[in-house]
């Protein structure tokens, strides 16, 4: 048997240690980030190693399969046992374990697929849909699943509802029909597979079964993980019912009480010590979960991290200020994270971070934002304006809005036409044969109008798509006809406007389209800059931590803003914990950016920022005491700005007397009473947070 490096105890504390070499059928540690869950749950897995229990005997559930690769990693440094430890998320191991039972596993379909299916069956059903339509759906059988509640056991009376699982039921015998699985599958065949007589010897397989992230756990994986464990077997678990942050997949934190109601003679333990972030951050990240009612109260305290600085506000005029300023704070050369709430807002990012040749990683999907279908109809246009022959864009835009041309076969006529005449094939369009009156009226306007976009600026060739060719309009109306929020169906084509102000023209736009996609699939590996969603941030830290773009209807989504009044202050809640997933992440610094305008509007800073304390927006308070310092003497120890301009903004130049030049990188909310602002400030050596006080200096 290979020999077993001790595991190294004495770096924990006594609860951790305590965690890792609790005896019993079911240790639950409930704490909050950064106290070492995943920490004790490695220790755990190696310490059990240590005692002699066979690698093959247990099972670890990591929430991501980079947290699974990560531990299999430090478990590999302790011993060579670790070799034949069961690690991964719940679908690789349940995969793994169909496999080997011999069950014959289809081939997997991703998104992509599963949106192409369900596409044909809502159009087969000849019911009104768009992509946001089909993904909705698809959350939505993911959810039902992730439950097991499968469509032939649905009892529904709603009409909206029996349309729901008809369209579900189709999904999945299209599915059986087709010979593949989607990813929910697998939990739900290991789950079948588990309660057939005869798999008993899955169930006597892991005499320990240690899961990451618990509260995250949905039905489908819980009673699996109960079928898993043999009357000897052990089970140990660590979660943050504040970081449950995927019920809209059917995870929920229940399952933490309910596991102590399963195992009455569970352990419970409690790590009280965060050893993650700086006493400001965390303080903070209490300070905003406390307004959630429905949480086990908990406390955290630092270990008194050096070098503790506050949070600090950025107030960025717009998202391009935003992704500026975080380009020049990135030239220390500090580990970065920037942190989104949806994937739309990495786009400012990615542009600036592609043009100033930046190595970044991104999930390919958050870098989808020119893949937006929305964005793909306007590109079509400027597509169609640049060569009035491309066929492919033709066809995209010909009903968006409706000109009332439907089939294909005209699409022959058309390129007859158009070598018979030797004109383009948008020019032809009107003269097609057997049109309608107001069919040609509508395709000659279409003609006139895509011309017309030649001659104007990519801004406002864009505007004028939106609006003249009745682009948005097309949106409002489908949005109507589906039922659905326009706001949201707009969204692409508003950030759309925002993106194409850095190009002069199409053919930059379209150039720079093509470099981001480049550039994104290049995955440094070890890049100073990572983006990513709060969900994707879970479990992970970083020096320095930027949350983008903390804007009201963004963060609580708008999307939760619209369930109905019952479930509004559970959605308002979870939206409340990932905010706080996002802020727990930064080991050092965190940085929360809320820019005056979004996509070209001027909006507000999200309602959480209040509940920490953020003023933004409204003049500095009163001062309390009178000042001391004439207002036309300035205090040596204040900058001065170097271009006198009111009020401070990030980014505004300025000179120290000790510290030389500098500029603005942030603004760190008053604590109430201090008379002035504070503000984070880069020189040329040094980062510094000083008391500012405007009111003297820029009085
Ligand atoms: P989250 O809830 O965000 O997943 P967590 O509770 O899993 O957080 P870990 O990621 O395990 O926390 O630990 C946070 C950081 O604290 C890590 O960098 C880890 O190495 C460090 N850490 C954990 N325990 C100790 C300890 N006893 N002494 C020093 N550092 C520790
Ligand atoms: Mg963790």
């Amino acid at each position: 048997m290979p020999t077993v490096k001790d595991v190294d105890l004495s770096r924990l504390n006594r609860e951790q240690r305590e965690a890792v070499t609790a005896e019993g059928k079911a240790v639950a540690v409930f704490a909050g980030p950064g106290s070492g869950k995943t920490t004790v749950l490695t220790s755990r897995a190696a310490w059990l190693l240590q005692q002699g229990v066979t690698g093959g005997r247990i099972l670890v559930v990591t929430f991501t399969r980079a947290a699974a690769r990560e531990m299999k990693e430090r478990l590999a440094f302790h011993t060579a046992a670790a070799r034949d430890l069961t690690i991964g998320t719940f679908h690789s191991v349940f995969l793994r374990l169909l496999r080997e039972s011999g069950i014959p596993v289809p081939r997997l379909i991703g998104e992509g697929e599963q949106a192409g299916m369900l596409r044909e069956l809502l159009a087969e059903k000849k019911r009104p849909w768009d992509e946001d339509a089909v993904s909705g759906f698809l959350g939505q059988i993911g959810y039902c699943k992730n439950h097991l509640m499968l469509p032939e056991r649905m009892n529904v009376r709603k009409e909206k509802n029996i349309a729901f699982r008809d369209l579900f039921h189709a999904y999945e015998r299209l599915k059986e029909d087709r010979r593949v699985w989607d990813y929910d599958d697998i939990l739900i065949q290991f789950y079948r597979l588990l309660r057939r007589p005869g798999s008993h010897s899955f169930r006597n397989r892991y005499l320990h079964i240690l899961v990451d992230e618990f509260q995250d756990i949905n039905r489908v994986q819980w009673e699996c993980i109960r079928l898993l464990l043999p009357p000897e077997g052990r089970l140990f678990v660590v979660g943050d019912d504040d970081q449950s942050i995927y019920g809209f997949r059917g995870s929920d934190p229940g399952y933490m009480l309910e596991l102590v109601r399963s195992f009455p003679d569970a352990r419970r333990i409690v790590l009280k010590t965060n050893y993650r972030s700086t006493e400001e951050i965390i303080r903070a990240g209490q300070h905003l979960i406390a307004h959630n009612r429905h949480r086990q109260p908990k406390e955290l305290t630092g270990v008194g991290v050096r070098g503790s600085e506050s949070p600090v506000w950025m107030e960025p005029a717009d998202e391009e200020e935003e992704a500026r300023c975080i380009l020049e704070a990135l030239r220390d050369g500090k580990e970065t994270a920037v942190l989104y709430r949806t994937s739309t807002q990495a786009r400012a990012m990615i542009d600036a971070l592609v043009q100033e040749n930046v190595p970044f990683s991104v999930a390919a999907g958050d870098a989808a934002f020119y893949r937006r279908w929305q964005v793909v109809d306007v590109l079509s246009y400027l597509k169609l304006a640049e060569n009035p022959d491309d066929l492919d864009a033709l066809v995209r835009v010909i009903n968006r809005p409706k000109r009332y041309l439907f089939g294909d076969e005209w699409m022959d006529g058309l390129w007859f036409l158009s070598r018979k005449t030797g004109r383009s094939l948008l020019e032809c369009l009107p003269e097609l044969e057997g049109l309608e009156g107001y069919q040609k009226k509508h395709l000659s306007r279409m003609v006139r109008e895509v011309a017309m976009l030649r001659e104007l600026s990519l801004t406002e060739a864009v505007e004028r798509i939106r609006r003249n060719i009745g682009y948005d309009d097309f949106l409002s109306s489908m949005a109507r006809d589906l039922g659905q929020d326009p706001a949201s169906l707009r969204e692409p084509v508003e950030e759309l406007s925002v993106a194409v102000r850095r190009h002069p023209d199409a053919a930059s736009l379209l150039s720079h389209i093509q470099t981001v996609e480049q550039r994104v699939r290049e995955k440094p590996e070890h890049p100073q800059v990572r983006l990513m969603t709060f969900h994707r941030s879970k479990g992970l830290e970083f020096d320095r931590v930027f949350l983008i773009g903390l804007h009201a209807m963004v963060i609580p989504h708008r999307r939760s803003l619209q369930v109905p009044e019952k479930w509004k202050s559970r959605a308002w809640e979870e939206e409340r914990r990932l905010l706080y997933v996002g802020m727990t992440r930064a080991r050092r610094e965190l940085h929360l950016s809320v820019s005056q305008t979004r996509q070209g509007r001027r909006v507000g800073p999200s309602p959480f920022l209040k509940e920490l304390g953020y003023r933004g927006g409204e003049p500095p308070p009163e001062r309390t005491e009178p000042s001391q310092i004439p207002r036309n003497r300035p205090n040596p120890e204040q900058p001065q700005l170097r271009h006198r301009k009111e009020p401070v903004r990030i980014g505004d130049e300025l000179i120290h007397t000790r510290w030389g030049e500098g500029r603005v990188t942030g603004i760190i909310p008053l604590d109430g009473t201090a008379p002035g602002r504070k503000v984070a400030l880069r020189f040329e050596t040094e980062t510094r947070t000083l008391h500012y006080e405007l009111s003297r200096h820029l009085g």
